[in-house]
């Protein structure tokens, strides 16, 4: 789960990382006095959508006056905003966050994500922060530094120290700095996050290290440990079919394909895909349905991928094991009654009670082709939905 700006920055605060004071606004009267509010001569209207690169969008910007500050967020609310990050539909800003405006000497880089290949959380610094990071990070990779997390012990003061001195940081800016790291590499273990990014982390003129932007993602997993994170959801921000499918506990990733795929099994769905484009078409979805989904799940489902009008037809692949086929025949069935199936549609059912799966398929009506193979159904699925 992702979620804004201003929230990230809410709880970098309470991990004792100094940000910017700010207030978040829905309309562009309210942006005017928070300008006034925060009673500095410059501030910044930040465009609050779960995607970066803002900046480079026209959605970051300096204002020093209430006026100023109205303007620009009215030019932000309501609209759509395209980022490198944000796909060409973009996504519509609802809130800005203005915040007082800083001074900057230098903008730096701090990261935690996780790092697969020694299964830890990983601290990453660069000392050319701001805009320009993933061109840094492909052209000039030795220019980030990195620090394996302890998963108990956090980050040991040697690593903040030594990462200080490749970010260039001395004196009160290094004791600020690593007292940064330390608390960012304590917040992404105590919250179960994926990515926690200060981008860019400064240094202002007046000599303290700031974070100026945040992004923090968590694992969606263990968000039920943290409820207050859990409440930060924007549901706005995410693909409405996916928010659906979380509803009836389904695994579901809306692609931008044509085939429509429902299969059990994460690995089994993986193959399908692969399957899929290798006889030369596209899914429009990953949807693992899981070992012990109910007649109730299959169908909802079945009408999650319906809903999508990029869907050209559907590919039901299952290997029935915990999951019997005939549950999963059912719920086509009831789904396709229900949505009155309108595109092509082909099974494929192997495993525990395929013999019943098949009959009530066979006997439904339905206007579906059935396939004895993965290669045989992706054939023609890929055919019938052109
Ligand atoms: P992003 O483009 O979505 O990553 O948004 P950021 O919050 O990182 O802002 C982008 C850039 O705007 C920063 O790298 C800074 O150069 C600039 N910026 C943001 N806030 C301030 C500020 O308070 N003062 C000044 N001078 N520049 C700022
Ligand atoms: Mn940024």
């Amino acid at each position: 789960m992702n979620i804004h700006e201003f929230q990230a920055k809410e709880l970098l605060a309470r991990y004792g990382v100094a940000v910017p004071e700010g207030i978040v606004c829905d309309t562009a009267e309210q942006a005017a006095e928070a300008f006034r509010k925060l009673g500095s001569d410059l501030a910044v209207v930040k465009a609050q959508i779960h995607a970066g690169g803002r900046g480079k969008a026209g959605g970051v910007k300096l204002v020093k006056s209430a006026d100023e500050a109205r303007d620009k967020a009215e030019a932000m609310l309501g609209k759509a905003m395209v980022t490198h990050q944000t796909g060409p539909e973009g996504r519509v800003v609802r809130k800005v966050y203005v915040t007082k405006g800083a001074d900057i000497a230098t903008e730096l880089y701090l990261a935690v994500a996780v790092d697969r290949k020694t299964n830890a959380p990983v601290m990453m610094a660069c000392p050319e922060g701001g805009v320009e990071i993933e061109t840094l990070a492909e052209e000039k990779p030795e220019a980030i530094q990195r620090a394996r997390i302890h998963p108990m012990k956090g980050l040991l003061p040697f690593q903040a120290r030594r990462m200080c001195k490749h970010l260039g940081l001395t004196g009160e800016q290094a004791k600020q700095g690593a007292k940064v790291m330390t608390n960012l590499a304590k917040l992404f273990v105590d919250l179960d996050c994926s990515l926690a990014e200060i981008n860019p982390l400064i240094v202002t003129e007046q000599g303290d290290v700031v974070a100026l932007d945040a992004k923090i993602n968590f694992d969606s997993n263990a968000l039920y440990r943290h409820q207050d994170v859990a409440a930060m959801r924007d549901l706005n921000e995410e693909d409405p079919k996916e928010v659906e499918a979380s509803k009836f506990d389904l695994n579901y990733i809306a692609l931008d394909g044509t085939i429509g795929c429902m299969v059990n099994g994460a690995g089994l769905a993986m193959a399908t895909m692969d399957v899929i484009q290798l006889k030369g078409g596209s899914p429009a979805n990953f949807l693992d349905v899981g070992g012990g989904a109910n007649k109730q799940q299959v169908t909802n489902a079945f009408k999650i991928i319906l809903a999508d009008p990029n869907v050209k037809g559907v590919l039901v692949n299952i290997f029935g094991g915990i999951m019997k086929c005939d549950t999963i025949a059912e719920g086509v069935i009831a789904a396709a009654k229900e949505v009155q199936l309108d595109r092509p549609l082909v099974v494929r059912l192997e495993g525990t009670n395929v013999e019943l799966g098949r009959k009530l398929l066979e006997e439904s009506g339905l206007p579906l082709e059935t396939a004895k193979s993965l290669d045989e159904a992706a054939e023609k699925i890929v055919a019938a939905a052109g």
